[in-house]
């Protein structure tokens, strides 16, 4: 029972009454009764989609995270334990090596040697097999045959 409900019984209660005005007095009762449990419902409801709302924002940003890293992992092709940077305007990969671990651009050290990077990881290739580890994973370009 309602705030509400229980104010007009002790305020009515202590008033002389006839039928009617008590019939009248049930009715409102009754009315405050089913606003109390329509309330309570609509509280419930609130209360799960506020839930319901937490677990999707948070599944949300799971998928946020996913997708950035997925977008930097798609920005690679790893081969032979470097990762080499797509070119998307030749079709093919930048003339570079980086490190699996941080994604920083490796340099051979010292020069024709293997390539490295900072933390310390290195390539399993050195500098002069960098053009055809770069075939390698590079797609094979399209032959015109004619056809006589
Ligand atoms: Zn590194």
């Amino acid at each position: 029972m309602s705030d509400i409900s229980t104010l007009l019984s002790d305020l009515l209660g202590s008033i002389p009454t006839n039928a009617v005005l008590r019939e009248r007095i049930e009715f409102i009762k009754d009315q405050l009764a089913a606003e109390d449990k329509a309330r309570s419902e609509a509280f419930k409801t609130i209360e799960r989609l506020l839930q319901e709302n937490d677990q999707l924002r948070k599944r949300c940003d799971e998928l946020e995270k996913q997708v950035a890293a997925h977008a930097v992992t798609d920005q690679y092709t790893e081969h032979r334990g470097a990762l080499f940077k797509k070119d998307r305007s030749k079709i093919g990969h930048h003339i570079a090596v980086y490190c699996p671990k941080c994604k920083s651009s490796a340099a051979p050290f010292p020069p024709g040697e293997a390539f490295s990077c900072e933390c310390g990881w290195f390539s399993a290739f050195n500098e002069a097999e960098l053009e055809g580890v770069l075939k390698e994973i590079s797609p094979p370009k399209v032959k015109f045959k004619r056809f006589v």
